[in-house]
């Protein structure tokens, strides 16, 4: 898992979006980058690290302009290193793309580039896209076209954002199987993997949907499917706010996870608990009929969940007198 974050809008970038990965790091960590784009110039700055090397060197390198996008990465394809970070670029160095997942048929479709004349400068499965864009597009005005195309070759699943150094104003963001979300603002928009990112700067978001591609400018988002067909959708307002999305007191997110255990656990609950007792099965259309022709109960699970696994076991042996597995899967 990784995290994806971009901008477009009026302000300094490089500030903006080290604050956004700062909040999406929990997701990776191995390495980061980003890159910015000024109308004249895509200037790429990574390391080997955490945001907070990246900050380092976005000081030192004094690069701005009102256009990012940022990647804090844990590694599939290719070892954790600043060749293997993100953002990756095509030959031409004028597309630059940041990637959540995994492209599952990358081999085939490098060798098929490499023999084609494209030079690779990472291990990374996410490099293929870059070349793939670059191979798609033909004219200004064309990326988000050039992705859909590029798009239609992968297989694996995605959360991209994606810009070129001859269409400046916009980012083309699309997914497929990862999280992606566009923060709505004003005179602004954002691109993240996780709202607790966004959720200083706007509650406004619009959740893409499997197989969109959305083309953002800092005042109008196009979202359309695979095939270039318009697609509306509704920007949505997040209710949750931003003191729970953040670490309040503790240092690092998994102890507050730990923390927050038995008040989540009681509130699931209490959902799904009626008044006399008994357990609600929202949504699942389970009868009672399905549950009295019930004559074992496997449950899957590994790690941890493994061992909450063998402790229903006893749980459920005890009340239901029906034999329990718990498998590894
Ligand atoms: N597959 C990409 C890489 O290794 C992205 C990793 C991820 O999203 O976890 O760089």
């Amino acid at each position: 898992m990784c995290g994806i974050a971009g901008y477009v809008g009026k302000k300094e970038v490089p500030p903006l979006i080290l604050d956004m990965l700062k909040k999406l790091e929990y997701r990776g960590y191995d390495s980061a980058g980003m890159s910015i784009l000024s109308p004249k110039k895509l200037s790429v700055i990574k390391c080997k690290g955490k945001i907070s090397d990246l900050k380092k060197i976005a000081k030192l390198r004094k690069t701005d302009g009102s256009l990012s996008i940022g990647h804090t990465r844990w590694a599939t394809h290719g070892k954790p290193s600043r060749r293997n970070a993100h953002p990756h670029l095509d030959c031409s160095k004028r597309i630059s793309v940041v990637h959540n997942g995994i492209i599952e048929n990358f081999k085939e479709l490098k060798d098929k580039l490499v023999s084609e004349g494209c030079k690779f400068s990472s291990d990374t499965d996410t490099e293929v896209i870059a070349h793939l864009i670059s191979r798609f597009y033909k004219y200004k005005g064309d990326l988000a076209g050039a992705v859909r195309k590029a798009l239609k070759e992968l297989k694996g699943s995605y959360a991209l954002g994606v810009i070129s150094l001859d269409e400046p104003d916009r980012i083309v963001a699309c997914r497929r199987d990862s999280s992606l979300v566009i923060g709505v603002g004003k005179n602004e928009n954002f691109i993240v993997s996780d709202i607790a990112a966004i959720l200083n700067h706007t509650s406004r978001v619009i959740y893409l949907k499997d197989g969109e591609v959305a083309a953002v400018t800092k005042d109008t988002i196009d979202i359309t499917d695979l095939c270039g067909r318009k697609v509306s959708r509704k920007v949505d307002k997040v209710s949750y706010n931003i003191k729970e999305a953040q670490l309040g007191e503790f240092p690092h997110f998994m102890l507050k996870e730990i923390h927050e255990q038995p008040r989540v656990f009681s509130r699931i609950m209490a959902h799904y608990t009626l008044p006399s007792g008994n357990i609600r099965f929202e949504g699942l259309n389970l009868t009672k009929k399905y549950f009295r022709g019930l004559d074992n109960i496997t449950i899957v699970a590994c790690g941890t969940a493994f061992h909450a696994g063998l402790a229903g076991k006893y749980i459920l042996e005890s009340y239901l007198r029906i034999p329990v597995t718990v498998d590894l899967g």
